[in-house]
């Protein structure tokens, strides 16, 4: 087997990995979009033979999970090519195209798979595993073929909901691993034992703010952060509150189908509506304006302007910002302006999306990889320093192939 990581080597976001299997066939684990584009352009695309005009040798392209830095530059390949992803990653791409969000769109010829269920796909065998991750229905992938194993670790961590999936993979990791492409999102400083704030840490700051705030509080995830959305209703559950959120997010949690998750069946979360038409989840901003302290609002940009015409954003209130700092600049830029304009106080309450150093240490003593690769970070130098001892690093550059 022959892996050739297109992008990804020395950076976080843009992901791409071709392998090759001795008998030609190909694959392609992500074709992600770098975080630095400025738009989404087909010059972006790695230089893969057959992405834009197919040819037979190259038999699908694997999506990790639904993150833009994953799968967004697959807006521009041949639309015949076998795409393979998650049901639930699927389904939030399609929401996405509904809801007429920016840059959404979807593939066509989508064949989902399911955790921990091997499948053959020409040379390669391949099986994905459901990991804990910030998007929801995000997989790492074990790729077998010619008698060789890779392992591509996609992005995860274990301090969000669902850390049980990563205590139950490093007790059963994959055997025999020749080389492991592994994420090193936070490798940023060699804080090596600082642990990150769980989902769970958070909501306890959440119900603090949410039960000391007298007003409507509000609150700024991202839509696709299902943990966040849970980890906020919790809170806003134990704060004796009830959820309000709008159309597109209230979509996604109920094309997840999945009974667990806060949606619009339940009695205790509301859909923001303009013209009630008598559904029992329907609320407006009057019903919200003449009670305020019995709501937490999940802010999208598009209310912003009709919570402010209600008279909700006012001093009384509370914004939380809930996502990573690097999208203030873009967005969320002009909803602090907003608060700001409106006197409401602001916090700053979130976690990564990513394994921090001491889970990735875990994660590397669990699989015992022959190889271990950096990818998806900008200090590949670090995993030297950090692994060295329990593993054999070897950094790879962007399109130099290399055997397995
Ligand atoms: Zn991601
Ligand atoms: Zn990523």
């Amino acid at each position: 087997m022959k892996v050739n990581i297109r992008r990804g080597a020395n950076e976080i976001g843009g992901s791409a990995v071709e392998v090759t299997a001795a008998n030609g066939e190909r694959i392609i684990l992500d074709l992600g979009l770098p975080l630095d584009a400025n738009e989404n352009s087909a010059d972006l695309l790695p230089d893969i033979k057959g992405l834009t005009k197919r040819t037979s040798d190259l038999l699908g392209l694997f999506i990790s999970h639904p993150h833009q830095d994953h799968f967004a530059l697959g807006l521009h390949i041949d639309k015949t090519i076998p795409v393979y992803m998650g049901k639930t990653a699927n389904k939030i791409m399609r929401a996405g195209v509904k809801f007429n969000l920016p840059n959404a769109f979807t593939f066509e010829n989508v064949h989902e798979f399911e955790s921990w269920k091997p499948f053959q796909l020409g040379a390669f065998k391949i099986t994905p595993y459901l990991v804990d991750h910030s998007g929801y229905d995000s997989y790492a992938f074990l790729v077998e073929t010619d008698g060789k194993r890779l392992f591509y670790s996609g992005d995860f961590r274990s301090h969000g909901r669902k850390g049980e999936l990563f205590e139950h993979f490093i007790k059963r990791p994959p055997k025999s691993i020749d080389v492991m492409l592994m994420e090193g999102s936070s490798l940023d400083r060699l804080e090596s034992d600082k642990r990150f704030e769980s989902e769970e840490e958070l909501e306890g700051k959440f119900i603090e703010i949410f039960k000391n705030t007298q007003g409507l509080a509000l609150v700024h995830p991202s839509s696709q952060n299902i943990d966040r959305i849970v980890t906020i209703y919790r809170a806003t559950k134990k704060a004796n509150r009830i959820l309000v959120m709008g159309g597109y997010t209230g979509f996604i949690m109920m094309s997840l189908e999945n009974p667990h998750i806060p949606n619009f069946t339940w009695s205790d979360v509301k859909k923001i509506v303009k013209t009630p038409t008598g559904k029992k989840h329907e609320i407006t901003a009057e019903q919200i304006a003449a009670a305020p302290k019995k709501y937490v609002f999940i802010l999208g940009a598009g209310v912003l302007t009709w919570l402010e015409k209600a008279g909700l954003l006012n001093p009384s209130a509370h914004y939380i910002y809930s996502m990573w700092e690097g999208y203030r600049e873009s967005s969320a830029d002009r909803v602090v302006a907003v608060m700001e304009r409106t006197g409401v106080p602001q916090s700053y309450i979130h976690t990564s999306g990513h394994a921090d150093i001491p889970t990735l240490l875990e994660f590397v003593a669990a699989v015992k990889p022959a190889r271990l690769v950096p990818i998806h970070t900008f200090k590949p130098e670090y995993y030297f320093e950090l692994f060295g001892d329990i593993a054999t690093v070897e950094l790879q550059k962007n399109n130099e192939e290399f055997e397995v």
